[in-house]
């Protein structure tokens, strides 16, 4: 299996090199020239087993230059310790007779983010050590508070790595601060940025494309690397999940081998929803694609339009981790739908910078839409969806799983489909507790989120994740906060290299 750049067909690589460089040369995206066939005789006997084995099948299709030995220390150092507070990984919970909810969300940092990142060090590390040996691998992650954690808890004390996170002062959670600002390790370092999201990424980006930069580190053996959703190696993981839920609806006997199944997931940088793409390539028999959005709704506006406009306002919203306007693994799609037409997918990108829109033509559009059904909701109908599910099925969900719920709720209004249905659920509701509990209330919450955390236990009887019951005792290690001007400074200070 060999992975070519969306940008230009011809460069391909292996996987352990598309996981290592992150992303292409030509700043496109690596894919995989072809999709492996899971056959539905596999798919049953899958059924039969636990997530670590479902995971070793799926990746073996795909890391086809990683040993078997390899692939299999890589997912039992993922999933097979304690990290996950469910045996499962990804447990399936039924809500009704066609509506089950994917709980992506039982890892160490209580979103879907670490099914994927408790994988990634483990993969990086196998692919540096077959492309480029005796190197340290630098990580550079800017977040907006969700991944820069998964991050840091996947690579804390990996032989090799380093791995450094900026993050917005004030573009994150309280929770998801601590969360980082306590983390522990030997390895890691945290930074604030005075500025929003957009400056950390876009003053990440300019570190990696830094020639200087480049020939500093590698002068002192070390490279940069990616732990963004950009990664290959962040989406392979997230394909087996698509699988081992159908496999737990047919050991459940919801469903019988054939039978398609809808998936909902709420969607940010498309990765996610990307996955369950891939998965339905392969041969997953997947009907829907329901793609869920907030307020930021340019993927809802794109799925039934076919025109990307990115000429809007910019909302902030209690789903913060969708707030999103570039959904860069789109690209990954445009080039799939396009026939793999890497000229076009330059020409959509190049018309998304200069004029910040593009529009496919009637042939991908009818591809994208016999495939995919989009729908979006604001924070007032999330936190009404909040307080229904509740109500009606005495389950709790956090802020990105409402809008998924919600857009299944419309999905299912306008066209009536019975399918079985997999919505995502990709964060715990303890993760969001003042807007979770305001939810539940209709109204506003008063009180602190260590206090709503205690109080939503309380008032829904339901448990506290352990992560974030300790985290109030948590002593606080990185408290340093830079300009955007002087990232580059910190980065070389954490490394211990002269400027
Ligand atoms: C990252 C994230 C999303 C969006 O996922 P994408 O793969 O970027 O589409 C949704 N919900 C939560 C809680 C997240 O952390």
């Amino acid at each position: 299996m060999l992975y070519q750049s969306t940008r230009n067909s011809a460069a391909k690589v292996e996987a352990a090199a598309a996981i290592t460089q992150g992303i292409s040369r030509d700043a496109g995206l690596f894919v995989p020239e072809s999709f492996p066939r899971i056959s539905m005789d596999e798919i049953a006997a899958m059924a039969g087993e636990g997530y670590t084995d479902r995971a070793k099948r799926i990746l073996s299709r795909y890391l086809t230059d990683f040993t078997e030995q390899e692939i299999a220390s890589c997912v039992e150092g993922a999933y097979g310790g304690g990290k996950f507070a469910d045996p499962k990984k990804a447990p399936l919970r039924k809500l009704d007779d066609s509506a089950f909810v994917l709980e992506l969300w039982h890892g160490p940092t209580c979103a879907f983010k670490d099914m994927a990142l408790q994988l990634l060090p483990y993969l990086l590390t196998v692919s540096a050590g077959k492309t480029v040996k005796d190197k340290k691998i630098v990580i550079l992650v800017a977040t907006s508070g969700d991944t820069g954690k998964a991050a840091l808890e996947g690579f804390k004390d990996v032989g090799g790595t380093q791995i450094l996170v900026f993050y917005p002062r004030d573009g994150v959670s309280v929770m998801q601060k601590l969360q980082m600002t306590t983390q522990e390790g030997e390895n890691v370092s945290v930074c604030a940025i005075e500025g929003n999201f957009d400056d950390a990424q876009s003053g990440v980006k300019a570190i990696f494309t830094d020639r200087e930069i480049e020939e500093k580190l590698k002068a002192h053996g070390m490279l940069f690397s990616s732990a963004n959703s950009i990664n290959w190696g962040r989406l392979v993981p997230q394909i087996v999940y698509y699988f081992s839920a159908y496999c737990d609806l047919l050991a459940k006997g919801e469903l019988q081998p054939g039978d398609s199944m809808n998936v909902v997931v709420p969607t940010g940088n498309f990765g996610n929803i990307l996955a369950a793409y891939y998965a339905k390539e392969m041969g997953l028999p997947i009907a829907k694609l329901v793609c869920a959005s907030n307020e930021n709704n340019i993927l809802t506006d794109f799925i039934r339009t076919g025109t990307y406009d990115k000429n809007r306002r910019f909302v902030t919203t209690i789903s913060p981790s969708m707030d999103i306007l570039i959904s860069s693994n789109l690209e990954r799609l445009l080039y799939h739908l396009s026939g793999n037409d890497d000229r076009m997918v330059v020409s959509l990108m190049d018309a998304l910078q200069k004029e910040n829109q593009y529009t496919i033509n009637d042939e991908m559009k009818g591809k994208l839409q016999k495939d995919f059904f989009a729908a979006c909701c604001d924070d007032h109908i999330t936190k009404q969806t909040i307080k229904q599910v509740f109500e009606q099925y005495g389950y709790l969900i956090d802020t990105h799983t409402a809008v998924a719920v919600n857009a299944y709720w419309q999905y299912i209004e306008q066209t009536g489909d019975k399918t079985k249905t997999v919505i995502a659920s990709t964060a715990s509701p303890y993760k969001f507790p003042v807007s979770v509990l305001s939810a539940l209330n209709g109204g506003e919450v008063k009180t602190d989120e260590f206090e709503a955390v205690k109080t939503l236990s309380a008032k829904t009887g339901t448990q506290i994740p352990a992560p974030l019951a300790s985290l109030g005792e948590k002593q606080v290690r990185f408290e340093s906060a830079c300009e955007r001007q002087n990232m580059k400074q910190v980065v070389f200070d954490m490394l211990g290299i002269e400027a």
